[in-house]
């Protein structure tokens, strides 16, 4: 059994936290604490009130906050959760950010003589619900293989891809990916809108074929029915899409169609979606 203190419960460390607590001594810190409070009355567990004034020593440190600010306040020595760690400690951040941060936060934890692993996650708010996550792990790999066990509590595909950042290099190869399928699948059920089709019938042959995806399976029938309210946010997107602009900057790269869905991303917020799932791309099409 570990001590294991897990900072951000939203949408996806709420339920990942649970999963710990099954088996480990879970502390949990959130910026809002009443989400802290809900998560006690469900599982087991500790609410810390702040993270400076904290003089527990844990064995795990796991962040699952939104972004690049949020990673770096919660690793900062003001205010985050540097008292925490000895040397025996091992930080693993799940959040979406950007290759640059992770880095910083690597080379500041190894010269504390502690373990900082990359470690964002796919499978959506679902994914951390069933604890079936896809786990993508940058830093050291003797690091990894010394958190395996705990990843394996919420992660089904848990891979290591090499040195720090790696991780989150992934997840941005992911989220192109993403952004590509779910403009695709708006303009297919609104062409499908047009026409006499039955949405369930055209979703049942079709998720069995070669158009099938994560997204077709988990998304297709709440996109036909105008249903959002739930999910990975358009606004986690947009600052996923920019921090993959700008390494593909550096790498040389263009991303031509990342580029266009981005923009009717800009055009979902204006419309007043910025917390609504991502697949409401289609709303543009529908409205
Ligand atoms: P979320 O619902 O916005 O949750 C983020 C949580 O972090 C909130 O509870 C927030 O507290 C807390 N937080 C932020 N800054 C903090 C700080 N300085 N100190 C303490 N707590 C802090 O986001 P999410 O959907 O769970 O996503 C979390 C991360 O995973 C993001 O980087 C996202 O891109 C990534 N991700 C999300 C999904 C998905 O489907 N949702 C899938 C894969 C990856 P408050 O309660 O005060 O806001």
């Amino acid at each position: 059994m570990y001590k294991i203190l897990f900072i951000g419960l939203g949408k996806m460390g709420f339920p990942m936290a649970g999963y710990l607590s099954h088996q480990h001594d879970v502390y949990v810190y959130n910026r809002t604490k009443s989400k802290s409070e809900t998560w006690r009355k469900k599982y087991s567990g500790q609410v810390l009130d702040s993270l400076s004034n904290d003089k527990n020593k844990f064995d795990f440190i796991i962040t699952c906050v939104g972004n690049d600010n949020d990673l770096r306040e919660v690793t900062s020595l003001e205010n985050g959760c540097l008292n925490c760690i000895d040397q025996n400690t091992i930080l693993i951040d799940h959040s979406t950010v950007s290759p640059k941060v992770v880095r910083e936060i690597y080379k500041k934890l190894h010269e504390l003589g502690a373990g900082f692993l990359d470690a964002p996650v796919s499978g959506g708010q679902e994914g951390a619900e069933k604890g079936k996550l896809s786990i993508m792990v940058g830093g050291s790999e003797e690091t990894f293989n010394s958190s395996k066990e705990i990843l394996k509590s919420y992660g089904t595909k848990i891979k290591y891809m090499g040195k720090s950042g790696s991780g989150q290099l992934t997840k941005i190869t992911n989220q192109i990916c993403i952004a590509g399928i779910l403009q695709g699948l708006s303009e297919s059920i609104y062409f499908m809108k047009q026409t006499e089709l039955k949405p369930n019938d055209v979703f049942e042959v079709i998720s069995s074929g070669g158009a099938q995806s994560w997204q077709m399976d988990n998304r297709f029938m709440t996109m036909v029915k105008g249903e959002f309210d739930f999910g990975f946010t358009v606004d986690h997107m947009r600052k996923d899409l920019s921090i993959a602009f700008q390494e593909a900057e550096k790498n040389g790269v263009t991303l031509e169609v990342t580029k266009i869905v981005d923009n009717f991303y800009a055009e979902i917020q204006k419309l007043g979606g910025n917390k609504l799932d991502t697949s409401s791309l289609v709303k543009r099409l529908t409205k």
